[in-house]
């Protein structure tokens, strides 16, 4: 029994995100629980609100205190552990508590189910033709054709009465009160998946398998928190590992939910769950309606499925009793929101994880630098599967230097070598990826002759080439006109690099005019199911060379593909962001994964202007924990996260002279918070990397420090102060801890 709610309005807006204080009455003290959707009066009108806190101490005067006029029943009642959950997140990532709440209930209103109405026979057969009997004589024609199909099949769909029978509701209403036919209700949920096939399972894991599940059981039976990082070059049965853990999960009563990256969540994939625990798994994605993933989360809540795969948002299954959490392909940027609150799934799943004892697997052929980091520290646990299943050989790798290229008079984007191996296995009618590496944000300037990529020397990140001619630095506001001639070398061939798929297939084509050709790109895959159209005709082998973005390099087999080019892999080096060659490393170990999958050596040409940098030279190698040690050093030298942590905060306003003067007085603010400058860093503001959107000026400030909390504090202050202040009813202020994308 509490007498005061304390709510959140349903209102996204700054100024409103603060809970208001209202009388619980006595008819809904025994029903109202925490996360319950409410009525409420607010000035003239009646709103919406969740509550989210139950007390018996008034924050405000009593007598000014009104009571909740309504609670709403068909709102999903959030669990408290959800809302604190939000809480969590708002706390930590910044936001409305609102858009925290949002997040952790993506869908709010409930949808209508699907009933099915079923219509029986009610009375016995002899006494059914006595009546049809009238019917017919009375030339009651629709009453005689239903009773007619009921006597013949006893049951009916309603849906299929009206419609192939074309009687009116009307009649089966008369038919029902003359007590002829009952009509029999169900709810059907909808199932996003269909056409189940019933393949059995028979895999037996092999010994490295079973060794990595034997390491992890322990946890799950203490039903212990504990986060795990399965390293595991990709086919090395890492998804039979995560089915073992699962089902180890569900016979002890408890669920599971399974995240993987929008893009790798592909119809073979979730048949793989399908096959082993049928009905007890259930999909999100965002092709579903809002009332299939309603639907989906009653079914979890009902507890009547157990596992649920899908992409972030899956993480807020509304499951009571969690077992386990599975993030693949942890490494994908996929994983940051980029809308507010700007939470990192990894983060925010291991906090979920902590607070319902759960464990938490994160699974990666080329792990985060930030996870892989942690198990050094203790804080993950790390586990390595580190072989194919089939024992089948890594592709060899080959490194193809550009700047050669253009020296010996080849200006084409394909090189002499790369050129030969694909005419090589058109003639054998051997398949080719061509993969081009687009991660890369605004062009940044490089030498074809040399190599050379102009950076800034304050903060080692490339520098972009702006509309105005001028290159700049998007951490610092550094600025240089640009060079006519390379700065090192002299050439005249400095440049912006930009290449798309589309002028590539075209160059393809040209010259190979026997090959036939596919483009996966954002533009070939808009439409609905294509990507999947595309994948399964390149495995049917209906064309030679599928050329891509980094879509193509997600996890899929095909046995007949030899040869991998890579085009252009220095494009991700070259971000404005620190992370590039963390993601460059990633980007080419997965698409020399693509090679080599089936009776044949794999082989893999990376075509690059910058041969020697080791995210390159390592990713041919395969060589992951080199790769890591040395970029590592490079964050510790740099202070870059995982080492420190970094907060950017970014300022945005229609107009430039306010974005520019509230980041200057919010940089002012931070300073003044500033003890020990040697412990923290401010840096700008500077334009953010896409300095104007939509006529929005966009001005980024860059916090670093070694202390996560320290940040909150920060973010915490600079929020205060921007709310109370005046000075700021014209610009938003947004929050991202350790970004992912560059600003
Ligand atoms: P990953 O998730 O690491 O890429 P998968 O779990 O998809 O690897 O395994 C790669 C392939 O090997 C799949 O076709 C899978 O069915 C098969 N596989 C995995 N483990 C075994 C096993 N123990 N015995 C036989 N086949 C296996
Ligand atoms: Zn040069
Ligand atoms: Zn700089």
């Amino acid at each position: 029994m509490s007498r005061f709610a304390n709510i959140i309005v349903d209102i996204s807006h700054e100024k409103l995100d603060k809970t208001f204080q209202y009388i619980v009455p006595d008819e809904f003290q025994d029903i109202l629980e925490v996360g319950m959707l409410v009525k409420i009066p607010f000035g003239p009108r009646k709103i919406k609100g969740y509550v989210i806190e139950l007390t018996d101490v008034a924050e405000y005067d009593i007598t000014k205190l009104k009571p909740i006029a309504e609670v709403v029943k068909d709102g999903i009642s959030i669990e408290s552990r959800l809302i604190a959950l939000a809480a969590w997140i708002k706390k930590n990532y910044g936001g409305t508590f609102n858009q925290a709440l949002k997040t952790v209930i993506p869908v709010k209103q409930k949808q209508n189910h699907i009933i099915k109405k079923t219509l029986i026979l009610a009375t016995d057969e002899v006494y059914a033709r006595e009546q049809l009997a009238i019917f017919e004589r009375k030339h009651y024609t629709a009453k005689a054709r239903l009773l007619k199909a009921l006597i013949e099949f006893k049951k009916i769909d309603q849906i299929e009465a009206t419609r192939k029978l074309n009687v009116s509701t009307a009649v089966i209403r008369n038919l029902e009160e003359n007590g002829l036919l009952k009509i029999q209700q169900e709810t059907t949920y909808r199932n996003p998946v269909k056409n189940i096939s019933n393949k059995g399972y028979d895999i037996i894991l092999n010994d490295m398998q079973k060794q990595v599940v034997d390491t992890i059981s322990p946890s799950i039976d203490k039903l212990e928190h504990k986060t795990y990082l399965l390293k595991g070059v990709t086919g090395s049965g890492k998804t039979e590992v995560y089915m073992e853990l699962i089902d180890k999960v569900i016979k002890s009563g408890k669920q599971a939910i399974v995240l993987i990256p929008e893009i790798a969540l592909t119809y073979q994939t979730v048949m793989r769950f399908y096959n082993r625990f049928r009905d007890l798994v259930s999909v999100m994605n965002s092709k579903l309606s809002p009332g299939e993933r309603y639907d989906q989360f009653e079914r979890a809540k009902n507890g009547e499925i157990s596992i649920m795969i899908g992409p972030r948002s899956a993480l807020f299954t509304p499951f009571n009793n969690l077992g386990i959490i599975i993030i693949d392909e942890e490494h994908e940027s996929s994983y940051k929101n980029e809308t507010i609150p700007k939470y990192h799934t990894r983060e925010v799943a291991i906090y979920r994880a902590q607070k319902e004892n759960a464990v938490v697997v994160l699974g990666s052929a080329t792990p985060s630098i930030d996870s892989y980091y942690k198990t050094k520290s203790g804080e993950y646990e790390l586990v390595e599967l580190n072989q194919r299943i089939a024992k089948k050989p890594l592709p060899t790798c080959e490194i193809v230097d550009l700047r050669e290229e253009l020296k010996q008079g080849n200006k084409s984007i394909l090189s002499r070598k790369l050129q030969q191996k694909i005419e090589d296995r058109l003639q054998k009618k051997q398949q080719i990826i061509l993969f081009i590496n687009r991660r890369g944000l605004a062009g940044f300037v490089s030498c074809r002759a040399c190599g050379e990529v102009i950076k800034c020397p304050h903060c080692d990140v490339s520098l972009s080439q702006h509309r105005n001619g001028k290159l700049m630095c998007h951490y610092c506001g550094y600025t240089i006109p640009m060079p006519k001639v390379c700065p090192s070398c002299s050439s005249k061939y400095i440049a912006g690099f930009r290449a798309g798929t589309q002028k590539i297939e075209e160059l393809v084509k040209r010259r190979f005019p026997q090959a036939r050709v596919l483009r996966m790109d954002f533009d070939t895959t808009r439409k609905k199911d294509s990507y999947e159209q595309i994948i399964s005709s390149f495995s049917k082998q209906e064309a030679d060379i599928l050329i891509g973005t980094q879509m193509i390099v997600k996890g899929h087999d095909f046995s007949n593909v030899t040869l991998v080019g890579v085009l252009a892999a220095d494009l991700s080096l070259n971000t404005s962001d620190f992370r590039g060659a963390e993601r460059t490393f990633q980007l080419l170990t997965q698409a020399a994964g693509r090679a080599g999958r089936g009776k044949e050596l794999g082989e893999v040409i990376i075509q690059t202007y910058e041969p020697d940098h080791y995210a390159v030279n390592l990713a041919c190698q395969q060589n992951y924990v080199d790769f890591y040690e040395k970029e590592i050093s490079y964050r510790r030298l740099m202070r870059y996260p995982p080492i420190w942590n970094m907060l950017v905060i970014m300022c945005s306003s229609k107009n430039e002279d306010i974005a520019n003067a509230s980041s200057q007085d919010i940089t002012n603010e931070l300073h003044k918070k500033i003890d020990n400058p040697r412990e923290v860093q401010i840096i700008g503001p500077a334009d953010a990397v896409i300095s104007k959107i939509n006529d929005t000026y966009r001005k980024v400030i860059y916090i670093r420090t070694e202390e996560y909390s320290k940040l909150v504090e920060f973010k915490d202050y600079i929020e205060n102060y921007v709310r109370d202040n005046k000075d700021f009813s014209r610009t938003i202020v947004q929050f991202d801890f350790n970004p992912i994308s560059g600003f």
